[in-house]
């Protein structure tokens, strides 16, 4: 919804709060009223606060939750992929719920809250350019927009980075990946992305869900092939048994 009150000086104060009243009262996700005091917040604090962060020790590279010493059975066959992936919270309950909203139900404005809890990300430091991860043309004409630049762009403003849609783009459409094994989607997703010329860039990748990487890896590879100094990637979420359940 366009922000109508702050172009409209003097009134303001009396509008913006027409506005909140215009917008849902309740939490998107519970259901329950949003205090006033949290703005026009769409995911109210305490469903924020389930929102369960991922427990150390992680593995160096691609973030899983790990024991140190014995190999990472998500990253091992990582030849291109990202340096390294950090993800904000588990995809659980409220958290999957709010990745729903956002991707399926056109509430894009959940990424803000979203990129509420990214923000600390070990990747999100320094002098770096956010890439969304690009949907195809097709994908993108059913949804009216890509989520992942949504959460991209609520991220540029919090940790004040650029944001990049100009280098990366998908070049194919891909299947369905939810019924894939974690090879399959390898396969799936190779080649599918290009990207412009990328010299010295450090890049970090936005996405909604880490899976098993392999949407990362393919992206990761194609921008190294352009040139990227540096690829990493954080995504909001990620899926609590990638290889046994997905
Ligand atoms: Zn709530
Ligand atoms: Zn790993």
């Amino acid at each position: 919804m366009p922000r109508f009150a702050e172009r409209l000086g003097v009134w303001g104060a009396s509008l913006a709060e027409l506005e909140r009243w215009l917008l849902p009262a309740a939490c998107l996700l519970c259901q329950a009223p949003i205090a006033a005091r949290e703005g026009d917040a769409l995911v109210c604090s305490l469903c924020r606060s389930r929102w369960r962060r991922l427990p150390d020790p992680l593995c160096g590279r691609c973030g899983q939750p790990a024991w140190p010493d014995l190999a990472c059975r998500i990253c091992a066959g990582w030849s291109e992929g990202p340096a390294r992936v950090r993800s904000a919270v588990w995809l659980e309950e409220s958290a999957r719920q709010a990745v729903h909203q956002l991707k399926y139900e056109g509430w894009w404005r959940v990424a803000e809250a979203m990129a509420e809890a990214m923000r600390g990300l070990e990747p999100l430091t320094g002098q770096v350019s956010l890439i969304p991860v690009p949907l195809g043309p097709g994908r993108a004409r059913e949804r009216g927009y890509n989520q992942s630049e949504r959460i991209a762009a609520a991220l540029g403003r919090l940790v004040g980075a650029p944001v990049r849609t100009d280098l990366l783009r998908r070049v194919r459409e891909t299947r369905t990946q939810t019924a894939l094994t974690p090879e399959a989607r390898q396969a799936n997703l190779a080649g599918a992305f290009a990207s412009a010329e990328a010299g010295g860039v450090a890049v970090v990748l936005v996405d909604d869900v880490f899976t098993t990487g392999a949407t990362l890896v393919s992206a990761a590879a194609a921008l190294r092939a352009a040139g990227a100094a540096q690829v990493e990637a954080v995504t909001f979420a990620r899926a609590m048994e990638p290889i046994a359940t997905i």
